[in-house]
């Protein structure tokens, strides 16, 4: 009985200990903006609710320092789902002929952006497959006519790798942002998720032509890839740090049927996912740390992470996002924009969606802005 006393005395003093070492590695990462491939590991094993709790509660006051408790809207019309690229992961990859094709037209790429105007976006995104039927000539086009229409409005486009000439054509069109993932900062896993014709280096060589061209740039990755690593999401850390984004995106690998992928399921190599650390909490977790590492960055609460979990982007702006973008492309395309299964808010127009946004975030204490949203410098 004794020696039963004695240990769950231990067991508690080495738990409390633990938390205490946890909670001093938090802090200094959160001080010195630094962390370690071994700190990194020691927070994405964190298995109880209360110890990740306490990095939650350090990301937000990051946050809450820089941005207050504002969320910035980004209003995403997918106008393309066609793609000349076979990215394993991916629905829209052009192998995948179960899909159901689609393109807007350029009238009604703006008229969703006149629609996303008026219900208080400042800002759209342009998000499609690789589609080179929209040359560059088309893209410039419609950038200007939202510009022309909207002069407080900011453009995102996010439609792949381009030639450097193409993205200075953009950028000389009005276009204020670009989001390319970078999807992994580490060769082998970049190539373990692409096909030959696709180059890691290229990648890289065009997010650092957007940044130079003058950009705000964003990059990102899915967190529960397969082949991803604690290393390779270190890697991924030190690259965004050498890269200096001013959004990064980030959201767990869901699987589409029709992939390659198709039936693999999202996890971290060295994490073991369970129900008390599933792949969802992992996303959280690192959203905190980019938040505690580059206190301004512009990070999203991703669908996808609404769709790993019912609550997901409000769980995402708990951990430190700030940062949503519902969806303005019209209802009759939504279900064919489908990178994975079982995307949300495909049934609803935008205008209940950005109030059903609202009021979610509304409950947990944050307000939705009308404002382009840019990135603190
Ligand atoms: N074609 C463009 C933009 C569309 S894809 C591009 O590739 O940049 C946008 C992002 O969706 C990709 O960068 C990828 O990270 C994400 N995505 C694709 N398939 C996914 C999946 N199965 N699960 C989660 N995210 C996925
Ligand atoms: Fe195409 Fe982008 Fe999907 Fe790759 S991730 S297949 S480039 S839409």
């Amino acid at each position: 009985m004794f020696c039963r006393g004695r240990l769950i005395f231990t067991v508690r003093k080495r738990k409390r200990d633990d938390s205490l070492e946890l909670k001093k590695t938090i802090q200094k990462i959160a001080e010195t903006k630094s962390i370690t491939e071994e700190e990194l590991a020691n927070i994405l094993i964190i298995a109880e609710k209360e110890k990740r709790e306490y990095l939650f509660q350090k990301a937000r006051e990051a946050a809450e320092r820089n941005y207050g408790k504002k969320i910035y809207i980004r209003g995403l019309i997918e106008f393309s789902n066609i793609c000349k690229n076979d990215c394993f992961y991916c629905g829209l990859r052009k192998s995948n002929n179960r899909l159901d094709r689609y393109r807007l037209t350029e009238a009604d790429i703006v008229s969703c952006a006149d629609y996303g105007y008026e219900l208080g976006f400042r800002t759209v995104v342009l998000q499609s497959g690789e589609d080179l039927f929209f040359d560059d000539d088309k893209i410039c086009r419609i950038v200007r006519e939202i510009k022309k229409r909207h002069d407080d409005i900011a453009v995102t486009l996010s439609i792949g790798e381009k030639k450097r000439e193409s993205y200075e054509a953009f950028y000389e069109a009005g276009t204020d942002r670009y989001l390319l993932r970078h999807e992994t900062a580490n060769r082998r896993h970049y190539e373990n998720m692409h096909p030959e014709n696709m180059s890691f280096v290229h990648r890289r060589k065009c997010l650092s032509d957007l940044k130079e061209i003058g950009y705000q740039t964003g990059c990102g990755f899915m967190v529960g890839s397969p082949g991803q690593s604690i290393h390779t999401l270190y890697e991924d850390i030190e690259f965004i740090r050498e890269l200096q984004p001013h959004m990064v995106g980030i959201g767990p690998f869901l699987p589409q049927r029709d992939t390659p992928f198709g039936e693999q399921t999202a996890r971290i190599e060295g994490i073991d996912s369970t129900e008390e650390n599933s792949i969802v909490d992992s996303t959280l977790i690192l959203i905190s740390v980019l938040r505690l590492l580059f206190p301004k960055l512009l990070i999203p609460a991703t669908t996808a992470l609404g769709t790993a979990h019912p609550m997901g982007r409000e769980l995402g702006i708990l951990a430190g996002a700030n940062v949503i973008m519902p969806n303005l492309s019209p209802v009759s395309v939504r279900e064919k924009y489908l990178l994975y299964d079982g995307k949300i808010c495909t049934g609803e127009e935008a205008a209940e969606c950005i109030n059903c946004l609202r009021r979610r975030v509304e409950g947990i204490g944050y307000q939705i802005v009308v404002d382009r949203g840019d990135c603190l410098e």
